[in-house]
């Protein structure tokens, strides 16, 4: 990977092109099918690769383009869960959903991303960033009428994710990263095993590995939580020193415009931090010096080399123009902190 210090780099998911899904929203149905869908999923994915590019990101994705939602479209292609049947159950803590149900053992009857992995791969001389959902929060998006223990499920899901995770790095795939915006909600479960449920779906891989762990989208259930969080947020607090002394070698998370004391992220001592520049619940625009603030705070607890400019979070339910002007002030913040350290 190039050793140039400040590597920018992304949480995830881009908006899609309106010919493909409905956009500036979240679960949006495909516009397209049968062969078509397919040839329009790639299509995709080359028009975002070509956006990241241009903008100047280091580390680029896919963009999940090819998926509809980051947790369900995995759990889709797998064993074990019963799609028809629902079952209501509260999401995070925060809201009610009609959910799929475990229903007998879980199982990956054939990989589910080495595809588009591979074809990611082939269309970029950049490095390759993938993302998966993690353990925890798969367990938290299903009824369980099977294992009956959350830990089980988990476990579970953790071995079929590194099974995944090994074909994703034999296509090429230079930084795996595992989502779990659970690990802010259920600080009990991330001790006791939420951790090393991640660091069972991490063994054994030589590519980097991250988490991002996160407040979440715009959404208004989001929104309305964040408002009970109290003026400082300090959730990180319980979870970075469990992540410290884990396997993972990085972590993204939102700093811009949020209200995690930064002084955070100095807990995480020893790994890469993925600071998230920003914001990704506003149409607003960042302006390059905006970025740069949030990076200079950073860099008083994480050395460059260690620093990856980044977003909070995905950038799925904004409009595509708002997307690209983000990228491009990531990028170009990015360059005002290098010219200034002189990298
Ligand atoms: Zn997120």
């Amino acid at each position: 990977m190039d050793p140039k210090p400040l590597q920018t780099t992304i949480t995830g998911s881009l908006p899609k092109p309106a010919w493909l899904a409905e956009p500036e929203k979240l679960w949006s149905p495909w516009e397209l099918e049968g062969q078509t869908l397919t040839e329009g999923k790639r299509d995709a994915v080359r028009l975002v690769l070509r956006d990241q590019e241009q903008a100047g990101i280091d580390i680029v994705s896919d963009g999940e383009q090819t998926r509809q939602h980051f947790v369900t479209t995995f759990i889709e292609h797998l064993d074990g869960v019963d799609f028809q049947r629902r079952e209501t159950m509260r999401i995070r803590d925060r809201y009610d959903a009609e959910v799929p149900v475990v229903v007998r053992q879980v199982g990956r009857p054939r990989p589910v991303y080495l595809e588009d992995a591979r074809f990611l791969k082939a269309e970029t001389n950049h490095p390759v960033k993938f993302t998966l959902p993690g353990p925890m929060t798969m367990v938290d998006t299903l009824y369980d009428d099977y294992y009956r223990s959350r830990e089980k499920l988990a476990w579970e899901f953790a071995k079929i994710l590194n099974a995944e995770a090994h074909e994703l790095m034999a296509a090429g795939i230079d930084v795996i990263q595992f989502d779990e915006p659970a690990f802010n909600v259920f600080f009990e479960d991330v001790r006791n095993w939420g951790v090393k449920a991640l660091e069972r779906a991490v063994e054994g891989l030589t590519c980097k590995t991250a988490v991002h762990i996160c407040y979440g989208y715009g959404i208004k259930a989001n929104t309305d939580w964040k408002k009970t969080l109290g003026s400082e947020w300090r959730q990180y607090e319980e979870t970075f020193p469990l992540l410290r002394e884990s396997k993972i070698d990085q972590v993204s998370l939102e700093c811009h415009n949020s209200r995690v004391p930064i002084e955070l992220i100095g807990l995480l001592e020893g790994k890469d931090v993925l600071v998230g520049a920003i914001d990704v619940t506003t149409d607003e625009i960042e302006t390059p010096e905006e970025v740069a603030v949030t990076l200079r705070q950073a860099l008083n607890y994480v050395r460059p080399e260690l620093l990856y400019p980044c977003t909070n979070c995905g950038m799925v339910p904004l409009a595509r123009n708002v997307a690209r002007g983000k990228l491009k002030a990531l990028a170009e913040g990015t360059a005002l902190i290098r010219d200034e350290l002189g990298l």
